[in-house]
């Protein structure tokens, strides 16, 4: 087992992990920009080393700098969290020519998973359903064409490098082809240096489902059900649930198993969720995020396994701590994404929180790293806490974050509370009847 962990992240998922190290016994850095002193996670470190300023790339993107960070504190791994480095190759494997662990996948793996053509094939190699569509980069419009007649309108453009929902463009019937074809390619080069486009069927009403897997790096892998983040804004999740709502037990499995198998035979180490688009029945592969999610806890909160605990045990060699019969399902979890944002205008609204009073009691969990006074600074996500809520079954998990959501106080800023407070009492949520469009359909009626 690691003797000291370095936390390469900020915010609620730096005090997220903090927090399993500390129940491990192993001893915690944490490296903070000076926008972050204040910060809790840096507070309850028991070493922390100051990387620079608050501009992301000079500090939490600052691979340098953080690899000094463990040399001088002498840490043997990193936990690099969600984003910042989490799906760096290269970070990956500067640490591992320092003989200091990622927590994390091999820089291969990153590597295969971060390009979404070679994702793609390497998915449909390992026999997860895929979207139809181009088999690699589109080079003209001739074979876009072919494509296209081969696989129906409509069709999606994506790119090759895309990312963060950029780079993606519809067309409805060949007369937009052209056009789309040449704006998704110039959006591409321009966001990610790379212009290669690809094809595929555009799914007019899915599902967002995706599914937890781990794998041991030695051959073998399980899955830990799925999420349904059908509830999304600008490809932005905001609601994560699991079980999905809409799946059946034999779904679930057939999925899951498919899943698990896939990780296993890519000889994959550590967390990593496979993600779907899920329509009349079907799934589809859209990309493999090769890191912990955001929504994790409603994972946790469903199979009572620590996932970053699963984590680092994986990296540091000690394999799974479960085997698939081990997993069961109990109950229903519901995630709500707080962020400091207008809650119609979602507007950033950073500023000193003046009080701050989460919600308790049976099947509630809070992650956050804010408190009364704190300030948030301009520079970051949004995203100050999360509200996980737990019941033995869907109706009682809405019962219980609707009486959550009532108790939360966040004053001084605005946030997206109002948001859940009216979707918690709308009926297609409470039916779990929504799909992708769902949300940003809801907002645009203004209701
Ligand atoms: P990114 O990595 O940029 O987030 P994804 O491939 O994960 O890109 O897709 C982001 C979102 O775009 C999906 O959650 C979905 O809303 C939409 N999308 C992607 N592919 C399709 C498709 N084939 N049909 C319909 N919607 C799609």
């Amino acid at each position: 087992m690691f003797q000291k962990i370095l936390i390469a992240n900020r915010g609620e998922i730096a005090l997220r992990v903090l927090r399993a190290c500390k129940e491990l016994g192993i001893q915690t850095v944490v490296v903070h920009s000076t926008a972050d002193s204040d910060a809790m996670h840096v507070r309850l470190a028991d070493e922390s080393v100051c990387i620079g300023p608050p501009p992301s790339r000079e500090s939490y993107l600052n691979i340098h700098q953080i690899v000094a960070a463990c040399e001088i504190t002498g840490a043997d791994a990193v936990h690099p969290g969600y984003g910042f480095l989490s799906e760096n190759a290269k970070f990956a494997d500067i640490l591992a020519a320092h003989n200091i662990t990622f927590i994390g996948p091999s820089g291969d793996h990153i590597r295969i998973m971060g390009d979404k053509i070679e994702a793609k094939r390497t998915a449909k190699r390992l026999g997860i359903p895929v979207v139809p569509g181009s088999d690699g980069a589109i080079s003209d419009d001739k074979e876009a064409k072919r494509v296209a007649a081969e696989i129906g309108y409509p069709v999606i453009i994506k790119a090759s490098a895309g990312g963060g929902g950029r780079g993606m463009k519809v067309a409805h019937t060949e007369a937009d082809l052209e056009v789309a074809l040449q704006t998704a390619k110039s959006e591409a080069g321009a966001a990610f240096g790379d212009d290669a486009v690809y094809i595929e069927k555009y799914l007019e009403k899915p599902r967002h489902i995706e599914v937890q897997v781990f794998g041991d790096g030695a051959g073998r892998g399980v899955h830990f059900g799925e999420r349904d983040c059908s509830l999304q804004r600008r490809h932005q999740k905001v609601w994560e649930e699991a079980n999905s709502p809409a799946l059946n037990a034999e779904e679930r499995s057939r999925i899951g198993d498919i899943c698990a198998k896939a990780i296993a035979d890519l000889g994959y180490s550590g967390a990593g969720t496979i993600e779907f688009l899920y329509e009349n029945g079907e799934f589809y592969f859209i990309e493999m995020n090769t890191r912990l999610q955001v929504e994790h806890p409603v994972t946790e909160a469903i199979t009572g396994i620590d996932l970053v605990h699963e984590q680092i045990r994986v990296a540091s060699g000690g394999g799974l701590s479960v085997r698939q019969e081990d997993i069961k399902f109990t109950g229903h979890a519901i995630e709500c994404r707080i962020n400091a944002e207008d809650p119609r205008t979602f507007t950033p609204s950073p500023g000193t929180i003046t009080h701050f009073h989460t919600p308790g009691g049976l099947g509630i969990r809070v992650d956050s790293g804010v408190y009364s006074g704190y300030k948030i600074p301009p520079y970051y996500d949004s995203l100050i806490g999360k509200l996980i809520v737990h019941g033995r079954n869907r109706v009682e998990c809405m019962m219980r974050l609707r009486r959550a959501l009532d108790e939360f106080v966040v004053d001084g800023i605005k946030t997206t509370l109002p948001l859940f407070r009216d979707l918690v009492g709308n009926p297609d949520i409470a039916n779990g009847d929504y799909d992708i469009h769902w949300l940003e359909k809801y907002l645009a009626k203004g209701e």
